[in-house]
């Protein structure tokens, strides 16, 4: 087992962010450059100004944690198992403890969410047990059932049936965007489980837990110009739940000021309360590209992510 097994909770929220490589688009883009820089936890955007005599300019932010992926052979490059044991195993170790938990992914359309949560192609993960590049939510759910593989857990009883539950969420998730000829990145994809355990697996205690693994929707603004009303109505949604979600990760995060915490105020907040409520633990993780071309839509998410923080 990494060292980084041994990583536990310190705080309520945990703000991570990580870094895709540039695509081939982007490689081929005249005047798209690599962007980001990476020192520890630090995380630095070199802006080239095009006045003034080349002068550049840093934007320093600093998480948690900060996830590089480049070059796979690169010793920096974190793998899908680097980033699942470093902020989704401390959420499964508080579940077991009786504790509910949460984890987003937030960005930009594009920027690898759904890479993060799923994998690299979300609907052809097949084997859930030794897919390298699955991501959070299927090792979440291998790991789950590892430890608790020799009981009768109710409802679901494999590792496989909840593979297929997750497949089936996907699907719909995918065949719903389609009919609305939209991409699945307009919409929010919520994965939970309730963990009930009995006496023994809890050390003598029984308890109740929910966790919620979040593929967000892309945190991209639309343009009006070139939308329908539908489609702006959406938009304005999608940056309401947004907004909302970052407001009551912040009132959490800060509870000692004893905050409002506006749940009520989107129906993303109020179906994730219980999982974001009470003794809970949270992590976001903020995924960005690292080009040039998309640097607004890169800060906007780096902002967003330090508030929440
Ligand atoms: P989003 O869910 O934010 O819209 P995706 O997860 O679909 O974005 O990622 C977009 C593309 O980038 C996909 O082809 C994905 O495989 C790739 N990608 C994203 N993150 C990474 C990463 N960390 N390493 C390698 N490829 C990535």
């Amino acid at each position: 087992r990494s060292s980084k097994d041994k990583i536990d909770e310190v705080s309520n929220l945990t703000v991570a962010v990580r870094i895709r490589p540039m695509n081939t688009r982007e490689l081929a883009c005249v005047g798209a450059t690599d962007i980001v820089r990476v020192r520890d936890n630090e995380l630095i955007i070199r802006t080239h100004p095009n006045t003034g005599a080349g002068m550049s300019m840093d934007h320093i932010f600093q998480y948690d944690h900060v996830f590089w992926s480049c070059d796979e052979a690169s010793p920096i490059c974190t793998t899908q198992e680097d980033v699942f044991m470093t902020i989704g195993k401390p959420l499964l170790n508080s579940a077991f403890r009786g504790y509910n938990a949460c984890l987003f992914a937030y960005g930009q359309t594009g920027s690898g969410k759904s890479f993060s949560m799923m994998g690299k192609n979300m609907c052809e993960i097949v084997d859930i047990d030794s897919e390298r590049y699955s991501g959070i939510t299927p090792r979440f759910c291998r790991d789950l059932f590892e430890r608790i593989s020799c009981l009768d857990i109710g409802w679901v009883a494999t590792v496989e049936e909840l593979r297929d539950w997750l497949l089936l969420g996907n699907k719909n998730r995918a065949t719903a965007a389609t009919n609305m000829n939209e991409k699945s990145s307009r919409s929010h994809s919520i994965f939970s489980i309730e963990l009930c355990l009995s006496e023994g697996l809890n050390q003598g205690n029984s308890s109740r837990s929910r966790v919620s693994l979040v593929d967000l929707a892309g945190s991209e603004r639309l343009g009006n110009s070139h939308n329908s009303e539908e489609k702006i109505r959406e938009g304005v949604c999608i940056n309401k739940s947004l907004l909302t979600l970052g407001k009551v990760i912040s009132a959490l995060a800060d509870q000692k000021k004893n905050q409002f915490v506006p749940y009520r105020d989107s129906v993303l907040t109020w179906l994730l309360r219980e999982s974001l409520g009470g003794n809970s633990l949270t992590s976001m993780l903020a995924t960005i590209s690292p080009a040039s071309t998309h640097l607004d839509e890169t800060l906007a998410t780096l902002r967003y992510a330090c508030q929440a923080r």
